[in-house]
């Protein structure tokens, strides 16, 4: 999942990385390409299992190689050892988030080559090196280069998340980062007057408006157990700035707001609520992005979707139950899905507490073998699924 945290560093040896993949990719008996964009740390890397019919629309089986740093004081784990405990808990950072996922994907089609499996829809197996730190120089432009156009990709799969309970959560779709900065204009002078317009009788009524939507978004989540965090728009003021000294009313204040936006509101209405904040506020309130993504609001419709459905029946015939959902954090996957391309979060983990970017993150020795298993099934199954258009 992508770390809010910009100075989380991803700064690694990408290198070391690149020539493991490729060693996998020459034992597995897989085509290894590789994407360079600029800088050495921006690339993409994927391996193609050629199937009996190449020109379907592929699969694309995506993980990102790079993890977020950890407190190594509060682990009591090597947390770069992969060290196993006697219950079979394997301890080290990117055991949920994502190496798992992506070793599971390579494993499984090892296994279904040694099995005589031949695909019938192309498998590409991609590795991107900066999910952590927002995709941007990775999937993100990955996804614009004429090799990934040649690829022709019609349904991918990439990470979820895990879960403590016996359901695998999937998702098919993720929330939109929204961070907006309202800023308030009004009447200057000295604080011991009445004056008319001020920016934080203005600035007031803006964030009243934007709590009372924390509010109602908050009570809605709270009223229905069918819903989770990434059905509701999350709303947080996290920033409040102006004044010039305490006897001045001050000509200008901001206050800044950070929204994760469900992609079941209508983006439309969404911008429409902003505006409405200001307008409400008076003149001289306006709103500016401080980051917007819009990815997020791009869905992957599950009815009739025959990718979907192939995904599905391969778990029901594993006798897994599927928790159904919009994801609440954000990941490399919705670039794909910005640009029409079907695709579910989806990482083979359940019974397992959520240790993602935590301390002592670990996974069971069964629980991540068991998910090769899950996807030799789900590959056998999507490779050979129906098409379905894909949206322009
Ligand atoms: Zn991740």
């Amino acid at each position: 999942m992508t770390s809010d945290n910009n100075y989380f560093s991803s700064d690694g040896n990408y290198e070391k990385a690149k020539s493991w993949l490729k060693s996998q990719a020459d034992e597995i008996g897989l085509e290894f390409n590789i994407v360079e964009f600029e800088r050495p740390a921006e690339f993409a890397i994927w391996m193609t299992w050629k199937g009996s019919r190449p020109e379907l629309k592929s699969i694309l089986l995506n993980s990102h190689i790079d993890v977020v740093p950890v407190d190594q004081d509060k682990w009591t784990w090597d947390p770069f050892a992969a060290e196993m405990d006697s219950n079979g808990n394997i301890f080290a950072r990117g055991t949920q988030d994502m190496k798992s996922v992506g070793i599971q994907y390579l494993e499984a089609i090892r296994t279904l080559k040694v099995q005589g499996f031949v695909p019938e829809r192309s498998v590409h197996v991609s590795f991107v090196p900066d999910e952590e730190l927002g995709g941007t120089k990775g999937m993100k432009v990955f996804v614009e280069t004429p090799e990934f156009l040649k690829l022709n990709v019609g349904f991918g799969l990439d990470e979820g998340i895990g879960n403590p309970d016996e359901s695998f959560v999937v998702s098919y779709g993720e929330r939109a980062i929204w961070q907006v900065k309202f800023t308030a204009k009004g009447n200057t002078g000295h604080a011991l007057r009445f004056i008319e317009d001020t920016a934080a009788e203005k600035l007031q009524t803006v964030i009243n408006k934007m709590l009372d939507l924390r509010c109602k978004e908050k009570k809605r989540l709270e009223s229905d157990s069918n819903l989770g965090m990434g059905s509701v728009t999350s709303v947080n003021m996290t920033i409040l700035q102006g004044g010039l000294q305490i006897n001045i009313v001050p000509p200008e204040l901001s206050a800044s707001f950070d929204l994760r936006v469900t992609p079941k509101w209508d983006i439309s209405d969404a911008l429409k609520f902003l505006d409405g904040v200001c307008t409400e506020a008076g003149p001289g309130v306006s709103y500016e992005w401080i980051f917007r993504s819009d990815h997020g609001f791009a869905q992957t419709e599950l009815q009739g979707n025959s990718f979907w459905e192939a995904f599905e029946k391969a778990c029901n015939e594993m006798e897994l139950k599927l928790d159904v959902q919009v994801f609440p954090g954000a990941t490399d996957i919705r670039y794909l899905r910005h640009i029409g391309i079907p695709a579910l979060g989806f990482s083979p983990i359940n019974n397992t507490p959520v240790l993602l970017h935590d301390n002592d993150e670990f996974l069971n020795d069964k629980v991540f073998l068991r998910g090769i298993t899950i996807y030799e099934r789900i590959i056998r199954n999507v490779t050979s699924a129906a098409d379905v258009p894909t949206i322009p």
